[in-house]
């Protein structure tokens, strides 16, 4: 719901763009997230929204990595700890990096738009940051609070919506999917 309501939010200035998500189109799938990579999970969540739907679909793949731990959580960012809240996940990772030096992280986020008939469109953005050693903010969701965007020198969670929909991972690969639907005169 959240990753909707930036996407909802990212495309407001675009009012010919209507989001609509699987929920609203009454569809309710959870295909299996075996990729080894966001590419690849973005575009099995694309394919498997497409065949049900016979609609454009966008997909949305994306997580934290970080580097002082070989990129986990990574692509299974959302799967860590399974359905313990985030802020245990959250206090969890802080104690993971307690005493690291190197508490540089990114926000991944891989876009996959797809129609089942043309070669599927992907889009990354990534967004750097580093790992705090306490949590801070209450917007947002998931990893947000213990996420200190290097662009704002603040945490994800302390962003305002508008503030976070311009630096994040999800802006920046949308930014680019935006390009590609104005230079194809789509929007
Ligand atoms: P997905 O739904 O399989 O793509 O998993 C995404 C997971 O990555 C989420 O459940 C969060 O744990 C994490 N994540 C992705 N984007 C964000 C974000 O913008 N803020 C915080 N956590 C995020």
């Amino acid at each position: 719901m959240h990753k909707l309501m930036e996407y909802r939010s990212i495309f407001q200035d675009y009012p010919n763009v209507e989001i609509k998500s699987l929920k609203d189109v009454n569809i309710d799938i959870n295909p299996e997230e075996n990729g080894d990579s966001f590419h690849a999970n973005s575009l099995i969540k694309a394919l498997a929204a497409a065949q049900l739907t016979k609609e454009i679909v966008l997909a949305d793949d994306s997580g934290l990595t970080i580097e002082e731990l070989n990129g986990f959580p990574g692509i299974n960012s959302s799967r860590f700890m399974h359905d313990v809240p985030y802020d245990v996940k959250c206090n969890t990772i802080i104690e993971m990096l307690r005493d690291k030096k190197n508490r540089r992280a990114q926000f991944h986020c891989v876009i996959t738009v797809c129609n089942l008939l043309d070669k599927p469109l992907q889009f990354e953005g990534i967004s750097h940051g580093i790992i705090d050693d306490k949590i801070t903010g209450k917007s947002g969701f998931g990893y947000d609070p213990i996420f200190i965007s290097l662009a704002k020198n603040k945490s994800f969670a302390s962003l305002t919506e508008e503030e976070k929909n311009k630096v994040s991972h999800r802006a920046l690969a949308s930014q680019k999917l935006i390009s590609y639907l104005k230079e194809n005169k789509l929007i």
